[in-house]
């Protein structure tokens, strides 16, 4: 699956943020030839393109309607199928109106696949796919069986059991392609299994937490932050100390024996082996050269975790393609994808390769990103988005306003900073953010960045915090040290 989230924080269903205990899922297809998703969903976030009519659903009343789904299937900007996440999964959508037992939108997630005319087998194949994959992913966060009455529904599903309005989406366009909601349950049920199965492969390792915080830390988001972490277990299962393995019997080293050996020097031939070394498994004789020099430089041993993370920061930093795509990452694929293809670099890029890698990074992000943040991390930082603002980028006045709002950006602060940078002061010390992560506490943020836990009411009062209360993925100015 594709997944995208771009929540729309400015249609009315949003903003009422009413809540559900999900009980299953209604599927749509929105009865209209046109499969882009920027038809429906927008302000653009460069893959889905720029909607010219403006007439996306991130709005309070969508072509005058009180509408809203929790996502959409369909087609990006450069032709790829993708999935958008458009309301907070336990939000209440207003999609299926109602019956005479009540309405199904007080039970069930929700989503709209793009139609297209309707004989494209190709594009049929693959929204089907990615329809499959969101319901299994949905089925197995709110525990729901796919196959028990009830669970999954088309639209045209709920109008005889008195719980929805009466449409004929998508029964009206599956069986042109021979499935049907039974044959989609099924797939379901089929591909639930079948993740179960390889399920253990959820990795876990007593490293991951710091190399989590380690990144988090330097504001990535969750989604680079995953894709990152997903190719270091691959190449290292996330040990440092970590050996190529198929040289350790020629080398006559164990992961143990050969760092020391480095470190004591008794070993030299460290920069010229060719043989993966670390997170990374760096190979390449000049990047070993440029960790070997960066651990002694530090006074640490090539194999120490701290060490070899803050040489990967500098090392991304130089990769600059690469970095571009992790600082604005809106998916754990597209910066595992990244990572793969421009820092690793193995000799196996293939499509398996590709969607086991981001598989990992996948597990880290179900496990240490908040599932349902409650609106769209903000990915860039002020300075960026002001430059953008004075560029042109974000249009003028409350055209302005709305588009950063919606986008999850404080427009005060923003354009806060294009004043300053306008009226030609160039200072440039911003204050130092920090993203938080799950199982974050403000004490122990405060303990950790500014050395002492008692002095979290200074990051309170900085942030304008009225409770302690703070979420994986919210950003925190901190005060100097
Ligand atoms: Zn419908």
């Amino acid at each position: 699956m594709n997944l995208h989230k771009l929540i729309f924080t400015q249609n009315a269903c949003y903003k009422a943020g009413r809540t559900i205990a999900p009980k299953g899922i209604m599927v749509h297809s929105t009865g209209a030839n046109n499969p882009n998703l920027k038809r429906y969903v927008g302000p653009d976030d460069g893959l889905l393109g720029k909607n010219q009519y403006n007439n996306h659903w991130n709005q309070d009343k969508p072509d005058g309607r009180q509408v809203c789904v929790h996502g959409f299937i369909g087609k990006l900007a450069d032709g790829s199928i993708a999935t958008y996440q458009t309301l907070p999964w336990n939000w209440r959508g207003w999609h299926g109106g109602s019956g005479t037992k009540g309405s199904v939108n007080d039970t069930h997630i929700s989503f709209e696949i793009c139609e297209d005319g309707l004989t494209d087998a190709d594009y049929f194949a693959a929204v089907y796919k990615e329809a499959i994959e969101l319901c299994a992913y949905l089925c197995k966060e709110y525990k729901l069986d796919p196959l028990a009455d009830g669970v999954i529904i088309g639209h045209y599903e709920g109008y005889k059991p008195g719980i929805a309005s009466n449409h004929a989406d998508p029964g009206h366009w599956f069986p042109k392609h021979g499935k049907s909601m039974d044959t989609f349950r099924a797939d379901v049920s089929k591909l639930l299994t079948a993740n179960e199965a390889d399920q253990p492969t959820t990795p876990t390792s007593s490293n991951e937490e710091t190399i989590w915080n380690f990144l988090s830390g330097k504001g990535l988001n969750a989604y680079a932050v995953a894709g990152v972490m997903g190719n270091l277990y691959a190449e290292s299962a996330l040990k440092p100390a970590n050996l190529q393995n198929s040289y350790e019997k020629s080398l006559g080293y164990t992961d143990d024996s050969y760092t020391a050996a480095v470190d004591n020097g008794s070993y030299t031939n460290f920069v010229k082996d060719s043989v993966g070394y670390g997170l990374a498994q760096w190979t390449f004789w000049s990047r070993k050269q440029a960790l070997l020099d960066f651990a002694r430089a530090a006074g640490k041993s090539i194999g120490d975790l701290n060490t070899q993370l803050d040489f990967l920061w500098k090392e991304l930093q130089e990769y600059t393609a690469v970095f571009a795509t992790l600082k604005a990452a809106t998916s754990v694929k597209q910066a595992s994808d990244a990572i793969l293809t421009g820092y690793e670099k193995p000799a196996d890029q293939s499509d398996a390769v590709k969607t086991k890698r981001a598989g990992y990074g996948q597990g880290y992000y179900d496990k240490y990103a908040e599932a349902d943040v409650p609106t769209p991390v903000p990915t860039k930082s002020v300075d960026q988005l002001a430059n953008e603002v004075i560029r042109g980028d974000w249009g003028n006045g409350a055209d302005r306003k709305n588009r950063l709002t919606a986008a999850g950006y404080d427009y005060a602060e923003v354009q806060a900073r294009v004043n300053e940078i306008l009226s030609g002061k160039t200072s440039t010390s911003t204050a130092v953010t920090y993203t938080v992560v799950k199982g974050d506490t403000l004490w122990g943020i405060a303990a950790k960045k500014l050395g002492s836990g008692a002095r979290y009411p200074e990051i309170k009062s900085l942030n304008g915090l009225s409770s302690d209360i703070i979420y994986a993925g919210q950003k925190l100015k901190l005060p100097a040290k």
